[in-house]
C-alpha cells in the first residue's frame, strides 16, 4: 500500500469534526512529500530539531504539531513556526512557551498533557494540576498573552484490552467537558487529542476530535 491511498481509506473513515495529524516521525521527507500531494497539511513530529530540518524542506503551508516531549530550553528553536504544542505538561513549560512565542510576536496554541494511562510514566497532569494551570492561565490573562490553551492531549495504556481503553478515552472526555467552563482569550478548550493508529477509532467513540496516526499511514518505524 502506498502512503496516498493509506492516507486516502484513513481519511474515508474519519467523521468531518475530527483533524486528522500525520505522525511522520524517523520518516524522511520524501514519504512526507507524498502525504503532503494528497492533500495532507498537518504532520506531527516529536523532536524539535527534526521537526525544524523538515519544516526547512518543506512547503510553508503545513502546519507543525510538536507531540513529543518537549524539554524548556528547546522551545526556542519551534517557537518562530510550530502550530500546536501537544505535550504541555508544566506551568514553567507555558510559561517559556508564552515568552519564546512573545519574541516571535506570536500567539501558540498549546493542548496540556493529561496522565490517563495506567503505566507509570513521568508525562503527564493530574486533575489536580490541570485545574491548578487552568486558573493561573485564567488569572494571568496579561502575563500569558502570548499563547492559547486550546485543549487536551492523552495516551492510552498500551494493551490489547479494548475494554481499559476505553475506559481511559472516557476519562479524559469526561475531564475535557468538566473544564468547558474555562472561557478566557487565553483559555477555551475546544481540541481534545487522543487516539493513534492502534486505538484511534475508539478514540474517536469516545469524543477524540484530533488524532495522531503514524504508522498506519507511513508503515513501521
Ligand atoms: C509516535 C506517536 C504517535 C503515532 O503512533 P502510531 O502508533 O505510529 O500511529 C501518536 N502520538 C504520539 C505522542 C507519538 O509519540
Amino acid at each position: 500500500m502506498s502512503i496516498q491511498s493509506n492516507l486516502e481509506n484513513i481519511k474515508s473513515t474519519l467523521p468531518e469534526n475530527v483533524t486528522l495529524v500525520a505522525v511522520s516521525k524517523t520518516k524522511p521527507v520524501s514519504d512526507l512529500m507524498q502525504a503532503y500531494k494528497g492533500g495532507q497539511r498537518i504532520f506531527g513530529e516529536n523532536k524539535i530539531q527534526e521537526m525544524t530540518e523538515k519544516w526547512e524542506q518543506m512547503p510553508k503551508d503545513i502546519q507543525w504539531h510538536m507531540i513529543g516531549h518537549v524539554q524548556t530550553n528547546k522551545v526556542k528553536f519551534m517557537a518562530p513556526f510550530v502550530s500546536l504544542i501537544h505535550g504541555v505538561d508544566s506551568l514553567k513549560l507555558l510559561q517559556e512557551i508564552n515568552k519564546q512565542a512573545q519574541k516571535n510576536n506570536r500567539v501558540i496554541d498549546c493542548l496540556l498533557q493529561m496522565h490517563i494511562a495506567e503505566e507509570e510514566t513521568k508525562f503527564g497532569l493530574d486533575e489536580k494540576e490541570l485545574n491548578d494551570i487552568l486558573d493561573f492561565v485564567q488569572n494571568n490573562k496579561d502575563e500569558l498573552q502570548n499563547i492559547r490553551v486550546v485543549g487536551l492531549m492523552g495516551m492510552a495504556t498500551f494493551t490489547d484490552n479494548q475494554e481499559q481503553i476505553k475506559k481511559e478515552f472516557t476519562h479524559l472526555k469526561t475531564i475535557f467537558d468538566k473544564f468547558q467552563t474555562l472561557n478566557t482569550k487565553n483559555g477555551k478548550l475546544t481540541t481534545l487529542s487522543m487516539g493513534m493508529s492502534g486505538d484511534y477509532k475508539v478514540a474517536i467513540d469516545c469524543g477524540s476530535n484530533m488524532i495522531r496516526v503514524g504508522s498506519s499511514i507511513f508503515g513501521g518505524r
